[in-house]
């Protein structure tokens, strides 16, 4: 783990790496570097205990040009203004890969989750929810789960903004629980596109993604749905970790037993459907066809990247690899699906949630996950296609060209105001 790269500097490196490809001014590409603004804010929690405690917040809007500010809400101790400026860069870029009609947004707390009870949770989500309420908005910036956050905070926070708003508005956020106005396939999608870019990553390189073989390093609702998925396809997840560290058997395992064993335990280490313990950093380096990096940011820094073996990395992580180890694969010849267009099913399903909240008709889990799969080849399609054309490196480079593209010509349509 690389403790010294800044997300927000490798978000930047990464759009300077596709600026030269991009038909748009400097001072276009100047823009799309930085935040709109950053809400930062002081959020003072009674505990069950009667005392009181501080927590740090951020609200980034980094970009409003193609629509509403979209994006997760994070809870994590690592959480840091310049994380969640990052955080909100990526979903730009994301929901302009995948062509949905959304800016980008991210929210975080600083806080380790486990060390507080439901109620001191629900304390500080309604907290945050008050003081986002003038900045979110059906129209406005609309919220969602990300790391330790899901139905649960969705659902106070849509519950507080109604309350305070006097209104009925489940379209002000997303990722919420099927009978608080969520959509079908909402939970899985992340996973869903990750492995639906593996398929089209194998397919592109003429390889077989059945009988391959995948780690995935992280088993959070990301991770542990991916391998799922990826199982269902034929292909065999041999190795799965999460911060306690990981299992790996090279003949393949149940990946929703793994799940269960974790949801027991609390940990995937002592699965008993594993030959070996391994350690989290062990997982990236192993050999197979497919690595699925699903936990943190900078989990491959360029000395790691070194000893990768995959021939495919699926992206459902938000920042996983720094640009050190992103010149490393590209030098390898590994094909990196980035995240922007890996984990893209999550929001693009959040946005199917939110037109069916604006309809307030509901659409089958068939539907869902046939308009989610559409989506994702044709994003996958309109990469392939940069890359050829401009002869790029890596198929992250080849997304910032199609997404800057589609940002600067919404911002130089508009131009500035005043
Ligand atoms: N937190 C997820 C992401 O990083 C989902 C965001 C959303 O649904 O708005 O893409």
């Amino acid at each position: 783990m690389s403790e010294q790269t800044n997300p927000f500097e490798s978000l930047q490196s990464q759009i300077d790496e596709a600026s030269p490809y991009v038909d748009a001014s400097d001072d276009v590409i100047e823009r799309l570097k930085h935040p709109e603004r950053v809400l930062e804010t002081n959020l003072t929690v009674e505990l069950d205990d009667g005392s009181l405690e501080r927590f740090k917040a951020f609200r980034s809007q980094f970009n409003g040009d193609r629509g509403p500010y979209k994006g997760g809400i994070r809870y994590h101790p690592g959480v840091s203004r310049d994380e969640v400026k990052a955080l909100s860069g990526w979903m730009v870029y994301k929901c302009a890969t995948v062509g949905i009609p959304y800016g980008g947004g991210k929210g975080g707390i600083i806080i380790d989750p486990d060390e507080y009870s439901a109620d001191e949770i629900e304390r500080l989500t309604r907290a945050f929810a008050k003081e986002l309420r003038p900045l979110i908005g059906v129209d406005r910036d609309v919220p969602a789960p990300d790391v330790n956050t899901g139905q649960r905070e969705m659902n106070w926070i849509k519950d507080t903004y109604e309350t305070l708003e006097n209104t009925t508005q489940p379209g002000v956020i997303t990722g919420k629980a099927l009978d608080s106005g969520g959509s079908e396939g909402r939970v899985e999608a992340t996973g869903r596109s990750t492995v639906l870019a593996a398929r089209e990553a194998f397919d592109y390189l003429g390889k077989d993604l059945e009988d391959a073989t995948v780690a995935v390093q992280g088993y959070g609702n990301a991770g542990w749905i991916a391998a799922k998925l990826i199982d269902e396809m034929g292909a065999k997840v041999v190795a799965a970790s999460d911060s306690s560290g990981g299992v790996y058997n090279p003949d393949g395992f149940d990946p929703v037993a793994a799940k269960d064993h974790k949801h027991e335990t609390g940990s995937i280490s002592g699965f008993e459907g594993a030959t070996d313990e391994i350690t989290n950093e062990d997982i990236l380096t192993l050999d197979v066809d497919l690595l699925i990096p699903a936990a943190l940011e900078n989990a491959i820094d360029g000395d790691l990247a070194e000893s990768v073996q995959a021939d495919v990395i699926s992206e459902a992580a938000n920042g996983p690899l720094t640009p050190e180890a992103d010149q490393v694969m590209a030098d390898k010849d590994v094909l990196v699906i980035p995240d922007i267009l890996a984990n893209a099913g999550g929001v693009t399903v959040s946005y199917f949630e939110w037109v069916q909240n604006r309809q307030r008709f509901y659409w089958s889990e068939e539907r869902v996950n046939e308009e989610l799969e559409s989506i994702i080849v044709v994003a996958f399609d309109d990469l392939v296609e940069s890359y050829e054309e401009n002869d790029l490196e890596s198929f992250r480079t080849a997304a910032y060209v199609v997404a800057l593209e589609r940002v600067a010509g919404a911002f130089e349509e508009a131009g500035t105001f005043p």
